[in-house]
C-alpha cells in the first residue's frame, strides 16, 4: 500500500504523541493509548467515510424532507448502520409541511432585457401563473432595507445585493444569511411584491444558491428568489444607468401547509460496555436540499460520523460509554430533527456526556474547541495532544458550541466539542446543483474522520465528568 505524506506523518506523529503522554496522569490507560494509536492508523488509512458518501450520493442523491429521496435516505441509513455493525439502529419520526420547489423564470425586462439565473429560496411562495413584473428597488444590505421608508418599497421588487465574504472560518455566511432568512418578510412588511437577492455564496459561476427563507407574517408572503453572483452583478450594472429597471418573476413553488410530510432522525449506537446509558453523541444531518446530491452538505458529515462509530465498533471490546450517531432530519428547513430530538430525549439529556456534529467545511480540521466543566480541562488537554499531530490546533477558550443541530443540544447544557475545518471553498458549492461527490477531497475526509474517531474513542473511554455542575 502506498501511503500519502499525510498518512505517514500521522503514523509518525501519533507515535510521538502517545509516547509523550505515557505518564501516570493520563486519562487513558497505557493499553487504551495503544488501542487509540491503532485506531488512529485505521481511520487515517481507511476510505470508509468516503465510501459512505459515495454510496449516499450515488444510491440516494438529493433528499429534502418529505421527498421520495428523503424516504430512500432513511432506509439507506438504517441499512448502512446495520451493515456497519452498529449494535442498535432505530428511527424517530419528524413531521413537516409539504413544499414543492417548482421552477423559476426571471428576467430583466427594461431597460436592457436579459434572462437571469435564479432559484427559489426554500419554502418560498409562488407568484401564480401570470408571474409578477415591477420596478426594482435596490439595497446594499438587509440593514438598509430595514431602515428604508415604505414608500420607496411599496409595489416594487426588492433587491438586496450584499456579497458574502470568503473566509477560512466561514463566518461570512453568518453576516450574509440574514437577508435570505428575513429579507422577504421585511420587504413584504413595506409593501414589496417580490424579493430577489444575491445568492449567499462565494462562487462566481452562474448557479444560484438556495436555502431557507422565513415568513414572519403569514398574511404577507411574497415570492423570494436568489440570483447567481454574476446575475446580481448584471442587475447592479443595469441599475447604475439611472433608468428604471423592471424585473419579471415567475415562481411555481407551492407551500402546502395542510399536507403533512414525514421524515425521521436515524439513530445508531455502538453500545458501551461499562456505562451504556452514558452517551457520546456524534451528529450530522441526513436531509439535504433538493438540488445537487448533498455530498458536502451534509453527506460528508454522515460519512464521517458513521465511519467513526464503525471503526470503533471494530475493536475487540466496546468502549465504556455508548457512541450514538444521530443523523438528523429536516436540518435545512429549520433544525426540525434536533428540535424533535430534544422533545423525545429530554429525560436522558443529562446522560449525553459530550456531543459534536459535522455540518460545515470541505477542508481539513485545523482547530478544536471544547465547552466542558473546569475539572475536565486537563482531559481536553490530553485529547488535544492526540489531535495535534493531525494538524489540529487547540483553542483553549472553552466556549465551543455544537455545529447546527448539535448547537441546539449543547445549548441545553450538553458539553460540546467543536472541530473547525478550512471553510474557504465550502460556500462556492453550498446549496447549489454543484454539491456533488467530485467536490469531496478524500484525503481531507480521511483526516477529518481520524479526528472524530480519536475524539469519540477518547470521550467514550475517559472516566471524566465533562458536564458543568448547574
Ligand atoms: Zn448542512
Amino acid at each position: 500500500m502506498i501511503k500519502t505524506a499525510f498518512q505517514t506523518s500521522v503514523l509518525l506523529l501519533t507515535t510521538l504523541a502517545t509516547t509523550v503522554f505515557a505518564s501516570e496522569s493520563s486519562v487513558l490507560t497505557k493499553a487504551q493509548r495503544a488501542e487509540l494509536q491503532q485506531l488512529t492508523t485505521t481511520a487515517s488509512t481507511s476510505d470508509l467515510s468516503y465510501q459512505i458518501v459515495e454510496s449516499l450520493t450515488t444510491e440516494v442523491g438529493a433528499r429534502m424532507i418529505g421527498t421520495e429521496g428523503d424516504k430512500r435516505a432513511i432506509k439507506w441509513a438504517v441499512d448502512k448502520m446495520n451493515a456497519l455493525g452498529f449494535d442498535k439502529v432505530w428511527t424517530e419520526e419528524v413531521a413537516h409541511f409539504q413544499w414543492i420547489r417548482g421552477d423559476v423564470e426571471a428576467k430583466i425586462t427594461a431597460p436592457f432585457p436579459q434572462p437571469i439565473k435564479a432559484i427559489a429560496l426554500g419554502e418560498s411562495v409562488g407568484t401564480g401563473e401570470q408571474g409578477i413584473e415591477a420596478d426594482v428597488v435596490h439595497f446594499a444590505t438587509l440593514a438598509d432595507l430595514e431602515a428604508a421608508d415604505a414608500t420607496r418599497v411599496d409595489g416594487k421588487i426588492v433587491f438586496v445585493s450584499y456579497r458574502m465574504e470568503r473566509l477560512k472560518t466561514g463566518r461570512g455566511y453568518g453576516k450574509a444569511v440574514g437577508a435570505r432568512v428575513r429579507g422577504a418578510s421585511v420587504a413584504a412588511e413595506k409593501g414589496a411584491v417580490g424579493f430577489i437577492m444575491r445568492s449567499v455564496g462565494t462562487a462566481n459561476n452562474r448557479l444560484a444558491h438556495t436555502g431557507i427563507t422565513r415568513y414572519q407574517n403569514d398574511e404577507r408572503r411574497i415570492p423570494a428568489v436568489a440570483l447567481s453572483n454574476p446575475d446580481a452583478d448584471l442587475l447592479i450594472n443595469q441599475l447604475k444607468r439611472n433608468k428604471p429597471v423592471r424585473f419579471f418573476l415567475k415562481v411555481t413553488a407551492m407551500r402546502n401547509e395542510v399536507v403533512t410530510v414525514k421524515g425521521a432522525n436515524v439513530i445508531g449506537e455502538i453500545t458501551g460496555s461499562q456505562w451504556p446509558e452514558q452517551i457520546v453523541a456524534l451528529g450530522a444531518h441526513l436531509d439535504s436540499w433538493d438540488v445537487g446530491t448533498g455530498a458536502i452538505d451534509d453527506g460528508l458529515g454522515v460519512g464521517m460520523v458513521m465511519a467513526t462509530a464503525a471503526h470503533i465498533g471494530q475493536l475487540d471490546k466496546r468502549p465504556k460509554r455508548t457512541i450514538r450517531v444521530i443523523l438528523f432530519a429536516g436540518e435545512e428547513v429549520g433544525l426540525l430533527g434536533a428540535k424533535q430530538y430534544l422533545i423525545d430525549h429530554q429525560a436522558t439529556l443529562k446522560d449525553h456526556v459530550i456531543a459534536a456534529e459535522w455540518d460545515f467545511g470541505l477542508g481539513k480540521i485545523y482547530s478544536m474547541q471544547a465547552n466542558v466543566a473546569e475539572p475536565a480541562i486537563p482531559a481536553i488537554d490530553e485529547l488535544a495532544s492526540y489531535l495535534a499531530p493531525l494538524g489540529v490546533a487547540y483553542n483553549t477558550a472553552n466556549q465551543g458550541r455544537g455545529q447546527s443541530d448539535m448547537g441546539l443540544i449543547t445549548d441545553q447544557g450538553v458539553p460540546a466539542m467543536n472541530f473547525t475545518p478550512d471553510g474557504l471553498r465550502y460556500f462556492d458549492i453550498h446549496h447549489t446543483e454543484n454539491d456533488t461527490l467530485d467536490k469531496v477531497v478524500p484525503e481531507d475526509l480521511q483526516q477529518n474522520t481520524a479526528v472524530y474517531t480519536i475524539f469519540a474513542y477518547f470521550a467514550a473511554q475517559a472516566d471524566v465528568e465533562f458536564r458543568k455542575a448547574n
